[in-house]
């Protein structure tokens, strides 16, 4: 039996399972997601999308895909955030807060040839996203003016 873990919206209607490991967790600097986030740098926890499942207040969660790659989902109660599915890619980000009790240890900083907050933890800084989901896989300096 993987290890299931539990985590809840900011309200609390909705309930969130995930099963066995993260894939990646990191940040992302991207100017939408900095935009849909409202905050100056957003985090990331990817799973395999069929690892992820929602087991409570289904129908009370809004969906909304502007690119067709990436469906934002979040709570309509309360507004608070919870997922994004990434259809292309068989993953889901369940957003970090979400999920209380896993300790975050991000591993990757993504699109930080858009940041605006410069982060200086020595993790490596991508300019754009990993070769293997089809970026350029070019590293960055974490300091800039
Ligand atoms: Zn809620
Ligand atoms: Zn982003």
């Amino acid at each position: 039996m993987a290890e299931t873990r539990t985590g809840t919206c900011f309200c609390g209607a909705v309930k969130i399972e995930v099963r066995g490991a993260p894939a990646e967790m990191g940040y992302c600097h991207c100017h939408s997601c900095r935009q849909y986030s409202g905050a100056p740098v957003s985090a990331f926890i990817l799973w395999k999308a069929e690892n992820v499942r929602v087991i409570r207040g289904s129908d009370l969660i809004g969906r909304f895909n502007k690119t067709g790659m990436s469906e934002r989902q979040s709570c309509r109660a309360c507004g608070g955030h919870l997922m994004t599915h990434h259809p292309l890619l068989g993953l889901t980000d369940v957003r970090p807060p979400v999920l209380s009790t896993l300790p975050f240890k991000p591993t990757v900083h993504l699109n930080y040839s858009e940041a605006v907050l410069p982060i200086r933890d020595g993790l490596p800084k991508l300019k754009d996203f990993p070769a293997a989901t089809g970026g350029s896989g070019a590293l960055m300096a974490e300091y800039f003016a």
